[in-house]
């Protein structure tokens, strides 16, 4: 739950990080396409005063509707006027695309006086803002008004300009944040409901496991009254009865403890023990198992006392599915049991000269039902369960365990649990 809300929190970092470096990087070239437009605006500037101040066909058609003499043409006063505000329009656009400037402008040609001579065919509204560029002309029109002439260039909304500039890279760095959220959420839902589906199961086998303990005690019991009142000849098929019964409990067991295990974080009491004494209780119970099915097992259990933080139950229990493990897994070989301790560690080591675990194998065993398949799986009962309760039992002690194991070879499991400090 905890590391669910630091990936969460680093994921909103991030994409909030993310889309804050965009912004940035948005701003820096917004900044230099300002900086290259102004350059742009200079030169096509140059350009058109270096252009006004001779006396050519523009000039002269321009210089006519200033003065408002319509004399030389055969038209009225206002189409002389109309073609030069196109004319010029013309020129200007041209000089502006020259220079790599390719938006909307108006323009007017006013007097220092503020007397308005000539404006562009398309005028933008006052209430717009416009960014202006005045240019103060030379040569030929100034002198044939003797005024000082202004050629102002507007331009608007140049900022959505720039924006319509840069969007080769704002929209698409947009839509790579907006698909890398959207994969994550996707991602992170299908987690969370894959995680829900699978604690269900869990759930579901649990109570379905707790309900057999019912009928098993029930079963137990009649077994016991039948047990008493039953002729010598069919006793061997009560035992069976009662064997298989045991068996059927110690698989409920196994299902519900590692059921409370992973319910409960905390589920282990720790409290301060020596080791020493259930080891050597485990390994000769274990012996004398092993001497019946004619299986060799050693032990050795050296330094001690084994003194450490632990919950003797659940040890118990984990060490013994190891033991029980060696025994399934190695067709009668050699097993063996060592206990030692090193760097303020129990390290205890299982090791037998079984079947062995492929490389692939050994990074699933310790997952819950997994169960190595090859062909005779079924040659050895079990669910699955043994290794991953270990590992339960193992982090919960704040121990480690290693595997090494070899394809016909054989296994060695290695625990190393914390001592106490002397
Ligand atoms: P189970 O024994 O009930 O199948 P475990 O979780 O104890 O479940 O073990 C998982 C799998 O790991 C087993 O099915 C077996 O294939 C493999 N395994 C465990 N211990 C050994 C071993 N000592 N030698 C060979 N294979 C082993």
């Amino acid at each position: 739950m905890k590391k669910r809300k630091v990936y969460i929190a680093i994921f909103i970092i991030s994409v909030l990080g993310l889309a804050f470096i965009q912004y940035r990087y948005l701003e820096i070239g917004l900044n230099l396409a300002k900086i290259q437009f102004n350059r742009k605006i200079a030169q096509t500037t140059q350009d058109i005063k270096e252009d006004l101040s001779q006396k050519d066909q523009l000039t002269f058609l321009v210089g006519k509707a200033i003065t408002q003499d319509a004399s030389f043409f055969r038209l009225g006063l206002d189409s002389v006027q109309d073609a030069s505000s196109h004319y010029l329009n013309d020129f200007i656009t041209e000089r502006l695309v020259k220079n790599g400037i390719e938006t909307d402008f108006s323009y007017s040609l006013v007097a220092q006086d503020s007397t308005d001579y000539l404006t562009s065919p398309k005028v933008f509204r006052e209430s717009e803002k416009l960014n202006r560029y005045p240019i103060e002309l030379d040569g030929y029109l100034p002198l044939l008004l003797n005024k000082r002439l202004i050629l102002e260039l507007q331009f608007k909304d140049i900022n959505t300009y720039f924006l319509f500039q840069l969007n080769g890279l704002t929209i698409p760095s947009l839509i790579f944040i907006l698909a890398i959220i959207a994969v994550v959420i996707w991602v992170l839902r299908s987690f969370y409901w894959q995680r829900n589906v699978i604690t269900t199961t869990n759930e579901f086998v649990n109570n379905l496991t707790h309900e057999l303990k019912t009928p098993v005690f029930a079963i137990g019991l009649a077994t016991k009254i039948l047990e008493e009142d039953i002729s010598e000849k069919k006793k061997p098929i009560v035992a069976i009865i009662k064997h298989e019964l045991e068996r059927l409990n110690g698989h409920i067991d196994k299902v519900l403890e590692l059921g409370s295990l992973e319910s409960r974080k905390n589920v282990f009491q720790l409290t301060k023990i020596d080791l020493l004494p259930i080891l050597q209780n485990i390994c000769e119970e274990f012996s004398a198992l092993t001497t019946l099915e004619g299986i060799t097992f050693s032990y050795s259990l050296e330094g001690g006392p084994y003194l450490l933080k632990g919950e003797i139950s659940h040890l118990e229990n984990a060490i013994n599915n190891l033991l029980d493990n060696a025994r399934k897994y190695s067709d009668g070989a050699e097993i063996r049991l060592t206990a030692y301790t090193c760097d303020n560690k129990l390290v205890i080591v299982v090791s037998d000269k079984g079947k062995g675990i492929s490389k692939k194998d050994q990074k699933r065993i310790f997952q819950k039902y997994y169960r190595v398949t090859n062909g005779n799986l079924y040659k050895v009962k079990g669910y699955g369960l043994g290794l991953s309760y270990v590992k339960r039992v193992i982090d919960g002690h704040k121990a480690k365990i290693k595997l090494e194991s070899e394809l016909e070879k054989g296994t060695t499991m290695t625990i190393m649990i914390p001592l106490l400090k002397r």
